[in-house]
């Protein structure tokens, strides 16, 4: 009866991670998605504690502990490190999934070695091979996550590091690590060295993984590494036989997959060129020299053409989450359309740093959701803009990705801000972003640059108009 309860509550808890997922797509619905799938987990947890088999002190102390350090780290962290946050949520459900492998197989290798079956186990081959799949997969997400967050956190150069032969030791590392799965599916209690082997080959490959990949090709890994928690949560789960881990390991894999393929065509790349290319190598210089001279505009004067202005279409980026600008980007914006101007938000896929940075940051100033427009709903139509307004982004705007074969983003799809009438760039200096890609953008013709934090910047424009 207990068993059959369990069963029934993961199925609900599956069903509403499904229908949570399927409302976080939309933004309006976004937010119902995320209390829909928090239930679906809160059911899942309450059912797994409903086992008779728990060890009921040691989930306490874990999640008294986890909790205390997760808790104390999500008030400490500033929203502008939110990116490499996430990068090691993915780790630690990398290394939690590796755990609960490794411990799994030290349950077992006695029995084993003794011949001795196991009450309610699936086979030995079957189990060993869940363990071992999750320790590989477990391992390359830790490590790789926390390279990622070191980039992120600039704690290492965010450039991509490749050395020759990188590829063939990384072939060779897969193969050796297939080798000792083979070994050890084989004769499971007798080869406990190689199963250690085999964490160190992990921890390896992932590290050698997420190196080479840098610059503005940071996104990727991020899905992927997300990709990988999940599946390695989904191997753990044929490891313990919980099918409620099983279903939500898949769905983050199958879900972050989704999402490392759309930020692959967002930067108009295939996977293999993303994780093997090393964008970014040259240093992050164009091929054509950019020069010319930038033209800088007071707020007064922006003003003045904003105020005349039909059409305004806001592209934000990096520097808007850095200057906290969502909400004077958000009162601007309703001034210029009593002001009767249309007004549109245009956001590029990888603005900001991890997916969806953008929208979540203008959702919490409330801008309306029908304000908000893709990269290629803007591109068509950005020749009729009056002013493009560009709030602290820079790689996302840079037309040397559309126009120089040298630069390392050439090839990557952006807002063309510089086919708008008229652009104005609210950034502190002439600094290149995230790719290190000097930006021809600050010097054409059409460009004004407001120097300056984008927040006080924003602010003179509001406070123009309320003034004037
Ligand atoms: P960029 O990083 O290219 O540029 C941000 C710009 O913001 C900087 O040039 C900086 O210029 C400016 N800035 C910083 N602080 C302020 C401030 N207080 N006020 C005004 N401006 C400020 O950002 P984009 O959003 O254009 O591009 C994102 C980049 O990050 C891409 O290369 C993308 O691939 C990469 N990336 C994206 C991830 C994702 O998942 N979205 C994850 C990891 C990387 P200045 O110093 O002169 O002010």
């Amino acid at each position: 009866m207990r068993e059959s309860l369990i069963d029934l509550s993961y199925i609900a808890a599956s069903v509403l991670f499904i229908l949570g997922l399927k409302m976080l797509s939309s933004q309006q619905t976004a937010r119902r998605g995320n209390v829909v799938s928090a239930v679906g987990m809160a059911i899942a947890v309450v059912a797994t504690l409903l086992r008779q088999d728990m060890a009921f002190g040691y989930i306490i102390a874990g999640a008294a502990v986890g909790g205390l350090i997760g808790g104390i780290a999500a008030l400490r962290v500033p929203m502008t490190s939110m990116p490499e946050f996430v990068a090691l949520f993915n780790g630690f459900g990398g290394i939690a999934s590796l755990l609960v492998g490794w411990a799994a197989y030290q349950q077992r290798v006695g029995p084993w070695a003794a011949g001795e079956a196991i009450p309610g186990d699936p086979p030995v081959w079957y189990l060993a091979a869940a363990i071992y799949v999750t320790l590989l997969i477990g391992g390359v997400t830790f490590s790789g996550s926390l390279v990622a967050y070191a980039k992120l956190a600039g704690r290492i150069s965010g450039k991509p590091i490749l050395f020759r032969g990188q590829h063939l030791v990384n072939g060779a590392l897969v193969l050796v690590a297939l080798g000792c799965g083979v070994m050890y599916v084989l004769n499971p209690a007798g080869v406990y060295p190689l199963f250690v082997l085999a964490v160190i080959i992990a921890l390896g490959l992932g590290v050698l993984t997420a190196i080479p990949i840098g610059g503005a090709d940071m996104p990727v890994i991020i899905c992927l590494l997300n990709s990988y928690s999940g599946l390695a949560a989904c191997a753990s789960g044929f490891v313990i036989s919980n099918n409620v881990l099983i279903v939500s390991g898949s769905l983050v894999g199958a879900s972050g997959i989704v999402l490392t393929k759309i930020m692959c065509k967002a930067m108009n790349r295939s996977l293999t060129n993303v994780l093997f290319g090393g964008l970014g190598v040259s240093g992050g210089k164009t091929s054509v020299a950019v020069q010319g001279e930038a033209k800088p505009i007071t707020a007064e004067d922006a003003y003045y053409v904003l105020e005349a202005a039909s059409s305004v279409v806001f592209v934000p980026g990096y520097g808007m989450a850095v200057a906290q600008a969502q909400h004077v980007v958000r009162e601007l914006g309703e001034i210029l359309e009593e002001n009767g101007a249309e007004v549109k938000y245009a956001i590029h896929p990888v603005a900001g740093r991890m997916p969806g940075h953008m929208n979540v940051l203008l959702a919490e100033a409330n801008v309306p959701y029908e304000q908000l427009v893709e990269m290629d709903d803007i591109n068509p139509v950005i020749d009729t803009v009056d002013v493009a307004i560009v709030i602290g982004a820079n790689d996302v705007v840079n037309p040397a990705a559309r126009e120089d074969e040298g630069c390392d983003i050439y090839g990557m799809p952006i807002i063309n801000v510089d086919y708008a009438k008229t652009c104005f760039v609210l950034k502190r200096s002439l600094a290149s972003g995230f790719a290190g890609v000097d930006n021809p953008l600050f010097f054409r013709e059409n460009t004004r640059m407001l120097f300056g934090d984008a927040k006080v910047s924003v602010q003179a424009l509001v406070t123009q108009f309320k003034e004037t």
